[in-house]
């Protein structure tokens, strides 16, 4: 794989940033690299903003918001729906632009893209569905008017595991809501989240409404938007440690937050579980974006009757799958994102082997370029092994087995996190008896994937505050007023 092989797909990218409807490069001049993690050679220079350029976007956001909020929601609705649309008739050039600047394998980006549309054609349909309500005061008799405004400016901070779909999740709700937006999207992965400027261009949304900031100052910022009164959300979604410093930054102004953080997914196979149906999702839960996901599966616990089925099958489906360049035919397993990823797999891996699990299938980094590592399957985890505590984020599956319904609620509860958990039973009351006592905000109910546009997407505990998509996620980037009305 050379760079020439995708030389066409890169030549009609944006690289600068758009503010209020048009490209500039940074105030300063600053561009930064973006590499393919599968080769290590840079493919794109773009612009990095500055503090300066910040203001700017959010001088173009507040001269529009008041037009765009005053539109007929069926207005705003349309556009969206023709953003989905734009987006699903480029699909193909989407998934590639994903897999160059993510690695992932590209059935994985196609997968992601057809998601990422999903989030504005289900918004472009909650755009309408305004609810308000009338009652009557009990006492007074004054009637009780409540309706919803737009909340105001949103700031939306990214991460490069998902980079089309965590920023159409979040701005799919806020344009539908009547809000202008400044996207920041991760400085691993820019290219795909400027390549829908020109899409929002197209379908209609109007200068200002969207701005999309690249840079790798991100504390900084992120931080001058926060700091400014006009800014009213903060809807961010990457690491636990980075969410609580928004979190801190947003309490001196009250900025509202919606925190989608990490996770550590326990995936529990019970004795009486169809074992292929288990390993099906496992492969699902563990494979998705190579097991860069928040939701991946962390901590595999399989009950003690079954575990030698499992972990066999499961090994042998890890064993086939193919590792490669995200664009070459055939390959389901892309590099991880970056070194440092890449070596945190190694370590927690190293970690876990030293204190006695055993590998049924990868367990070493591949040599040479790009930042490869197999699918890996560990049976006999030990309890103080590192990796059942922090998130994996690579392909790796750590097994561990269990004999009874309230230790393995017990042990999957065990964690600071709570965003998913997934549960495996032929008997459909213990799923849910089951499923009910797990502190998570998700459960997978013997199925690998949980993510859909019309479910309400978000953690419990550690990982998150607010959810995304489903109508919650618009009542994320909307004010609820009330009128007290004598009529
Ligand atoms: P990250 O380091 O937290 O970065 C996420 C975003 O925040 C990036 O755009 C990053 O910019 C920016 N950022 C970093 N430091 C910042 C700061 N001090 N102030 C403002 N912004 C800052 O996370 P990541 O490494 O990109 O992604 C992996 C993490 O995201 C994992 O923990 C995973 O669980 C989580 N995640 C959660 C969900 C969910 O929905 N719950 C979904 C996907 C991923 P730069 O790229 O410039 O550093
Ligand atoms: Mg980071």
């Amino acid at each position: 794989m050379t760079v020439s092989n995708y030389d066409n797909l890169l030549a009609d990218v944006p690289t600068d940033l758009y503010i209020g409807g048009s490209w500039r490069p940074a105030s300063d001049g600053a561009r930064m690299d973006v590499i393919d993690p599968a080769t290590e050679e840079t493919i794109a220079s773009v612009a990095s903003a500055s503090v300066d350029d910040a203001m700017a976007a959010l001088d173009a956001a507040e001269g529009a918001a008041v037009e765009w909020g005053a539109r007929k929601p069926r207005e705003r609705g349309e556009i969206l729906r023709k953003a989905f649309e734009l987006i699903m008739a480029e699909s193909e050039r989407f998934a590639r632009l994903i897999t160059v600047e993510n690695g992932k394998a590209l059935p994985d980006s196609r997968g992601e893209v057809a998601y990422a549309a999903e989030f504005f054609r289900w918004y472009a349909e909650e755009a309408v569905r305004g609810i308000g309500e009338i009652s009557m005061a009990p006492s007074s008799g004054a009637r009780i008017v409540v309706q919803h405004k737009p909340a105001g400016i949103g700031v939306l901070v990214t991460p490069w595991n998902f980079p089309a779909a965590m920023a159409t999740r979040k701005i799919g709700p806020a344009l539908a809501a009547g809000c202008p937006v400044v996207l920041k999207p991760a400085s691993e992965t820019p290219l795909t989240a400027l390549a829908l400027a020109p899409i929002f261009e197209e379908a209609g949304v109007p200068p200002g409404i969207v701005n999309i900031l690249p840079s790798r100052r991100s504390g900084a910022v992120v931080g001058s938007m926060l700091s400014d009164l006009r800014v009213r959300v903060i809807s961010f979604t990457g690491s636990t440690e980075v969410g609580r410093k928004l979190l801190h930054a947003a309490a001196d102004n009250i900025v509202r937050p919606v925190m989608e953080l990490g996770g550590n997914a326990p995936f529990i196979v019970f004795e009486d579980a169809d074992v292929d149906a288990a390993v099906e999702g496992a492969m699902v839960a563990k494979m998705r974006n190579m097991g860069e996901a928040c939701t991946a599966a962390n901590r595999f616990y399989v009950h003690e009757s079954v575990h030698e089925a499992f972990a066999t099958k499961f090994a042998e489906r890890m064993k086939g799958l193919a590792l490669g360049h995200g664009l070459d035919d055939g390959v389901a397993v892309g590099p991880l994102v970056n070194a440092e990823t890449r070596d945190k797999v190694v370590s927690l891996v190293s970690d876990a082997v030293g204190k006695g699990a055993r590998v049924l299938t990868g367990g070493a980094a591949v040599d040479g370029k790009g930042f490869f590592y197999p699918a890996t399957v560990l049976t006999g985890v030990t309890d103080d092994a590192q990796l059942l505590r922090d998130e994996i984020f690579g392909p790796v599956a750590a097994i561990q087995t269990f004999r009874d319904e309230a230790e393995i609620i017990a042990r999957a509860n065990a964690t600071e996190y709570g965003l998913v958990a997934y549960v495996y039973t032929g008997d459909l009351s213990r799923g849910m008896r089951v499923s009910e006592k797990l502190d998570f905000g998700m459960v997978g109910l013997n199925r690998g994937l949980v993510s859909d546009p019309a479910a309400p997407f978000g953690g419990m505990k550690q990982s998150g505050i607010g959810r995304e998509g489903a109508h919650e996620g618009i009542m994320e980037f909307l004010e609820t007023q009330y009128v007290s009305v004598t009529w």
